[in-house]
């Protein structure tokens, strides 16, 4: 016992650090930003440029496969703030949970060393956030347009377009902080989620480019179930007149309508006359659609830009990590979809770039799985504070100094459970590796289990499970799956399996 002591005071580095020497932490957070829009990942289609993020991943680490447990908003924040999964944290879905903000998260061990903490923009976890020194945020999903807001429980509206009103109250924060203490940050944007309404200034910023498509914008889901067949998530059925923007958003005064009427209008107006169908419908919703997308991303990469520049004004950079992460990944019409939810790879991958001077080497990659469940360890580890034995995530400090661990993980667990609910995905858990993935749909309706070989079908597009060819790596991938589900505790049926329906007549 004696030893085994002498050796976790040798290993932990909460008693090694120097509190002064603390780095401060900023953790940069989008809602829906898809890496296929960051231009640092070099997507093949080239849809826009993202200037400012990219000079985090000049000056750090590019993930390349960072993973979320379960595709959806709330349940990715409950995860970066605890390092565990839903099953883990309680916080299932966004349509059925609600934080349970006594439980130990990142901010709140470093808020206990000293940290001044604070969170500002998209919450979204339904109860008031813990840990804090400071919250400024929006309630719910919020608005685009002179949002409503709530600063440390008392409702605040704001002037402006959300994502500068974030990033101003952001830097307002910053330079009012106690400069004696080190900092966590956590600026939480809404964009670019749905309905994808971008600053007024951003209007027209492709000049009518007619946008590369996907080779997907049209999948017939052959190859694969009832549960892809059956989504309700497609720009050809699901998108709606305030998704294309036929409708006016919310929360503008008059002077801004009247501009935002200038751009929308006139090719409102062209649209309606043409009527376009079928195909050409989802072509032109498709042009819509990420144009208001990537002009909401491009608001996004100017906060970011505004706050590295600050960093870098204030001296404050050379000890300050930088996270720039999205609570997941999102289609861009591949698969004909918008939205996320899914096991695969455009939901289940989120954009991850960390900047930390001395420690990440500039312009590097990494390949390894990761997860937004490692955030708080990783965190934790960086700021010398001892890492809870119940986290379920794991430091990639090691990634960050560009080591390469032999134990790290090689498969990675996952589980969604928001059904029935918007966009009409089953619920699903699975098992992903470097190249394969097994998915289990269980509800009674949907009983089946599909498997994807990355390799041959990098698009995920035809299930190979009753291909005699992978009977032996089925059976590798069933047992891995049973192997993490005990590994990770997860009740057996997990909670929402059986009890998330809602009362009929509801
Ligand atoms: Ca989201």
């Amino acid at each position: 016992m004696r030893m085994s002591f002498l050796a976790l005071l040798l290993a932990a580095p909460a008693f090694a650090a120097e509190p002064a020497k603390r780095p401060n932490i900023v953790f940069i957070f989008s809602d829906d930003h898809a890496y296929q829009a960051v231009s640092a990942y070099g997507h093949p289609l080239k849809l826009n440029a993202t200037p400012n993020i990219d000079r985090l991943a000049k000056g750090g680490v590019r993930f390349d496969r960072c993973l979320v447990p379960n595709s959806i908003c709330g349940p990715s924040r409950a995860s970066v703030l605890t390092g565990k999964y839903s099953h883990a944290n309680g916080f299932y879905d966004n349509t059925r949970s609600r934080f349970d903000g006594s439980q130990v998260t990142f901010p709140k061990l470093l808020q206990q060393v000293g940290y001044q903490t604070a969170v500002i923009g998209k919450w979204h976890l339904g109860s008031d956030p813990t840990g804090f020194n400071h919250w400024h945020i929006l309630p719910g999903q919020g608005g685009y347009y002179n949002p409503a807001m709530i600063k440390n429980g008392v409702p605040a509206r704001q002037t402006g377009y959300v994502t500068d009103v974030i990033t101003d109250l952001s830097l307002d924060w910053l330079k009012n902080r106690d400069v004696t203490k080190p900092f966590l940050l956590m600026c939480q944007h809404k964009a670019p989620h749905r309905e994808w309404a971008p600053a007024l200034r951003h209007l027209g910023h492709d000049k009518d480019r007619q946008y590369p498509e996907p080779e997907t914008l049209f999948d017939d889901y052959a190859g694969r179930g009832k549960a892809e067949k059956g989504q309700d998530m497609t720009l050809e059925k699901t998108f709606t007149d305030l998704d294309a923007k036929l409708t006016h958003p919310a929360g503008m005064t008059a002077a801004e309508k009247a501009e935002w009427d200038k751009y929308y209008g006139p090719r409102n107006a062209k649209f309606r006359a043409d009527n376009p169908t079928g195909k050409e419908l989802v072509r032109w919703r498709y042009n819509r659609y990420l144009h208001d997308y990537l002009g909401c991303v491009k608001a996004v990469d100017e906060g970011v830009g505004k706050v590295l520049d600050y960093l870098d004004q204030e001296g404050l950079a050379e000890n300050t990590i930088i996270v720039y992460a999205s609570d997941q990944g999102f289609y861009l019409g591949e698969h004909g979809w918008f939205d996320k939810r899914w096991i695969f790879e455009e939901s289940l991958r989120t954009p991850c770039l960390v900047r930390w001077p001395g420690v990440t080497k500039p312009g590097s990659a990494s390949g390894a799985i990761t997860s937004n469940i490692d955030f708080a360890p990783t965190l934790l580890e960086a700021a010398g504070v001892a890492v809870p034995a119940e986290v379920q995530g794991k430091s990639f400090v090691p990634l960050l100094k560009g080591e390469s661990p032999k134990d790290w993980r090689t498969s990675f667990y996952y589980h969604y459970y928001e059904h029935p609910g918007p966009h009409s995905v089953p619920k699903h858990y699975g098992v992903v590796t470097d190249r394969f993935k097994l998915v289990r749909f269980y509800e009674p309706e949907f009983d089946s289990t599909e498997l994807f070989d990355r390799k041959t079908d990098p698009q995920e597009l035809k299930s190979v499970h009753g291909d005699p060819k992978y009977a032996e790596t089925l059976l590798e991938l069933e047992a891995e799956l049973a192997r993490l589900r005990k590994q990770l505790k997860v009740p057996d049926p997990d909670p929402p399996e059986t009890n998330l329906r809602r009362p009929k007549g509801k």
